[in-house]
């Protein structure tokens, strides 16, 4: 398989040039067509001489993800199926707002996690992405939609990006560095891998964390996601203080809402008084978005939604409902599935518990 040259940094593409004899002093143009002017192809590169694009061309492959299919929504919602280089497939959402233009991107193909209520988790982990395959997904974005400039970018699509937290690292410093995003529009969501939240938190980037929490207590919570086991609720807001300590940024903690599930007067009073005396805190309600491989887990009314976050409130406790977009094509949290995007897939079964990593999950081509 041929190199791809997005993933690389403006001065690793120079070094890369020069190892190949071309001329290294071009690799910050080259970074400059990619980054910034989100060119797909060689022939784009009109400041490069004609021969040496040709050249390029012959030794490296310019972008990972190509498009697959497209879903819109009425909402301006976009839900792109992409092709990676190995014929996986991964999921990536275009979210434009009125005041901004957001991107949910993943981080894995598929996810170990297992969480009860998440298509994506039914089906295990083939891989990581590496940190060129995460930036291209809000390149790819970026250049299907010239008139409108990115703003925000989540970690919130197929994957745990805490399992992948070497490449996600490089991904973030490429969208800053190079693309130019602000760490201060990038959230990068977890389910509460609590090892690599204090990696994270030792970082000390200015981004925001979103924690997956989903339930105010320890039988529940393990119901709906597995790793609750391993990482029980004390002990996941012991490393939300020290993350929010070590880097002064607040938390969000996000709480999708089941019928009847998690979203009664009971949770919602159990919550309040958990996250009463948490620091630099907020909670963001997102009602169920009903998926045909959960369908014991059912959408909340809007009225039980509003009361549980009232309860919620009278705690003290900063509550919002995330206003959501694609609901229709599937494009919310927890819907990004991969089922039946790919004949002979390497998915790996779903790891027991003790089994589920930390840090060594696999790379492409292992
Ligand atoms: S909710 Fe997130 S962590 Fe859980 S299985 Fe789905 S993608 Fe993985």
């Amino acid at each position: 398989m041929m190199q791809t040259l997005v993933g690389h940094t403006s001065a690793e593409l120079t070094e890369l040039l020069t190892s190949k004899g071309l001329p290294g002093y071009r690799g910050k143009q080259l970074g400059k067509g990619l980054y910034t002017r989100f060119l797909r192809d060689f022939e784009g590169f009109t400041d490069l001489p004609k021969a040496l694009r040709e050249q390029l061309a012959q030794e490296f492959t310019l972008a990972p993800c190509t498009e697959r299919s497209i879903q819109s929504a009425p909402d301006g919602t976009e839900k792109y199926l992409l092709n990676l280089p190995d014929d996986e497939v991964i999921e990536a959402v275009y979210l434009p707002y009125d005041e901004r233009t957001s991107v949910c991107v993943s981080s894995q193909v598929g996810c170990p996690m297992a969480c009860s209520f998440c298509a994506t988790g039914t089906e295990g982990l083939a891989r990581n992405l590496t940190a060129g395959e995460i930036v291209d997904q809000l390149l790819f974005m970026q250049a299907k939609h010239p008139e409108q400039r990115i703003s925000h970018l989540v970690l919130m699509g197929m994957g745990e990006p805490l399992l992948n937290l070497p490449n996600v690292l490089k991904a973030l410093r490429l969208i800053h560095d190079e693309v130019g995003l602000s760490y201060r529009n990038i959230t990068v969501s977890t389910i509460g891998v609590v090892p690599a939240m204090e990696k994270l938190a030792a970082e000390n980037l200015p981004i925001t964390l979103a924690v997956s929490l989903h339930a105010p207590n320890n039988t529940l919570r393990s119901e709906l996601v597995p790793l609750n086991e391993k990482y029980p609720i004390s002990r996941l807001l012991e490393a939300c203080r020290d993350y929010v300590e070590a880097t002064s940024r607040r938390i969000t903690f996000e709480y999708v809402l089941m019928a009847g599930i998690n979203d009664t007067e009971k949770e919602a009073h159990e919550l309040g008084a958990l996250l009463r005396r948490q620091p630099l805190c907020a909670v963001n309600t997102i009602p169920y978005n009903t998926t045909d491989v959960a369908a014991r887990y059912q959408r909340p009314t809007p009225e039980a939604a509003r009361l549980f976050r009232e309860i919620v409130a009278s705690y003290g406790v900063n509550i919002t409902q995330r206003y959501e977009k694609g609901h229709r094509i599937a494009a919310a949290c927890g819907q990004l599935k991969r089922s039946t995007l790919k004949l002979g897939s390497t998915m790996r079964p779903l790891p027991l518990l003790s089994e589920v990593p930390t840090e060594a999950v696999p790379e492409p081509g292992a």
